[in-house]
Order: structure tokens, then sequence, then C-alpha cells
């Protein structure tokens, strides 16, 4: 696995496979890696000829510094984690001056997907990934990259943005992979202390709840708010709860067959996402 960490000796080495025939699999990730991102690697397996694997803690999506200050890193244990793949090309890692040089002005937007859910929470977050990863995907020059469900908003977002700009690359979505206890696989779950590690779970036990509840044929709205109470009452801010259509993630009153629970909430200053089907 070759580490490289500027554009053009990845420019130089996309061109020689290209010319070779081969085919581009790509993951973009923040690193601190864990099982979540490996199954995304795995995901390709048979889709591409060369995978490319990114970390790049993304600046301009924070919307808070300290939050991309106390954002989890270590190369070494991620290079570390791909090489024992050994199914990983490169690891693309580029500095903050090589993806953004002096005078960089250009942000890509996605109307009406930006302005919701973790969007309303997080201004301008979605314009950082946007752009980010129209990058990453022109730099690297993906047939096929995959996303996962986890950030099942950024996943809409990115296939809204490549339909748009008619980038030549396939999205692979994968479902969110989750500890034994339940809690989605993330990055920033390492900064839970052992208390919030054990209230953390409460989370998708709580989705899975709400969504048997709405199953069971209660009504809709008087479910959401049974769990936003409940969760406060273990000790989450939420931030959001919300149904939706999986495709426009526009709000549904009714069980739709494409409806997903939406949830973000906070454990301190550790925010959590998460979402499943409810149909
Ligand atoms: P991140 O490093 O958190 O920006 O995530 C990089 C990619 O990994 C994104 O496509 C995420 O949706 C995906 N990802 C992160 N956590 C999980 C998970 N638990 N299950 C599946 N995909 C994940």
């Amino acid at each position: 696995m070759r580490i490289i960490r500027s554009r053009t000796e990845l420019a130089t080495l996309v061109a020689q496979w290209r010319n070779a025939g081969e085919t581009i699999g790509f993951v973009p990730t923040m690193g601190s890696l864990h099982n979540g991102h490996l199954t995304l690697v795995n995901a390709l397996d048979g889709q591409a000829t060369r995978r490319i694997v990114s970390i790049f803690v993304n600046p301009i999506q924070f919307d808070n510094a300290a939050d991309f200050q106390l954002y989890p890193r270590g190369l070494e244990a991620d290079a570390a984690l791909l090489e024992g793949t050994g199914k990983v090309a490169v690891l693309y890692a580029p500095d903050g001056a090589e993806m953004y040089p002096e005078g960089f002005a250009t942000r890509i937007t996605v109307s009406g997907l930006d302005g919701m859910l973790c969007g309303a929470d997080r201004p301008g977050h979605f314009d950082g990934v946007a752009t980010v990863v129209t990058k990453l995907l022109l730099q690297t020059g993906a047939d096929i990259a995959a996303f996962g469900e986890k950030d099942y908003q950024q996943l809409c977002l990115i296939r809204r943005l490549v339909q748009d700009l008619n980038l030549p690359v396939r999205i692979k979505p994968v479902p969110t992979v989750r500890e034994a206890d339940g809690l989605a696989l993330s990055s920033r779950n390492r900064r839970l202390t052992p208390q919030q590690r054990e209230q953390a779970p409460y989370l998708p036990a709580a989705l899975r709840a709400c969504i048997a509840d709405i199953q069971a044929g209660k009504a809709v709205d008087a479910c959401l708010q049974s769990c936003r109470e409940n969760l406060k009452s273990h000790g989450f801010n939420v931030h959001y709860l919300d149904l939706r259509s999986g495709d426009t993630l526009l709000t549904t009153e009714t069980l739709t067959p494409d409806a997903r629970l939406f949830v973000a909430a906070s454990l301190g200053d550790i925010r959590l996402i998460d979402n499943m089907a409810a149909a």
C-alpha cells in the first residue's frame, strides 16, 4: 500500500492505472478507522481492480472549531489497519494546504437537502462535505465510491450531487455497522467517557422501540414525542428525532414503505447520529 500526500503524485498514478485499464474504487474517510470503514473497503470486493482510501479531516465541514481540533486522529494506526486488509492500493492523505491552497474560494451547495436534519443543526456542514467529496472524486478518478448509511443524509446528498454534476462515478451504499450492543460504530465513540459509552446504546434501542410502536399502529407524533422524552430522561440532548422518507428526506406522518427514523442526540459534547428503516 502506498501512502500518497500530494495531488500531483496521485494524478500520475491514476493516469497510469487508466492507461493499464484498471478500475478505481474509492472510500473517503476522516480517519480514526474502525470496522465500519473497513466494511466500506470490503463492499468494493470485485467492483474495482484498485482501491483508494482517503483520510482527510475536512476543516470546512466543521461548524465548530473545538470539534475540529478534538476530532480523533491517528494516521499510523489507520495505515496499519488498511495495510492489514491487503485490499488497498493507496492511502491518500492530503493536508489542508493540499486540498485548500491559498485563494480557494469555491463551495458546492446541494440545495434543499442541506437545510434539514444535520444541515439545520450544523450550518455550512453539507457545503463542506459536498465540496470535499467532489474534489476527492475528481482527484481519485473513482469509478465507484462507497458511502455508509450511517450518514444517510450525506449519502442522499452525494447521490444528488453526482447526478446533478454528471460525475462518472457509481455510488455504493453500505448498511450501518454496529457494536454488539447496537451502537453504530463511529470515530466519535472514542471520545465518550466510560459512563457515556454505557448510556450510548440506549439511542439505537430507543429507535427500535419507537419503530415497534409505530408499526403497532400508534400515532407517529405521539411515538416520536415519547421517544424524545425517553432519550432526555436517559441523559441525551435530542437535536432532532424525525420520521422521514428515505428517498426525499421529507417528513412523513404515516408509515410509508420508505420511511426511516432519523436521530441526532448528544451525550455531553459528543454528538451521535443514527437512522433505521421503519417499515
Ligand atoms: P467518516 O470517517 O466518519 O467521515 O466516515 C467515512 C465513511 O464511513 C462515510 O461514508 C460513513 O458513512 C462511513 N461510516 C462511518 N461509520 C460507519 C458505520 N458504523 N457503518 C457504516 N459506514 C460507516
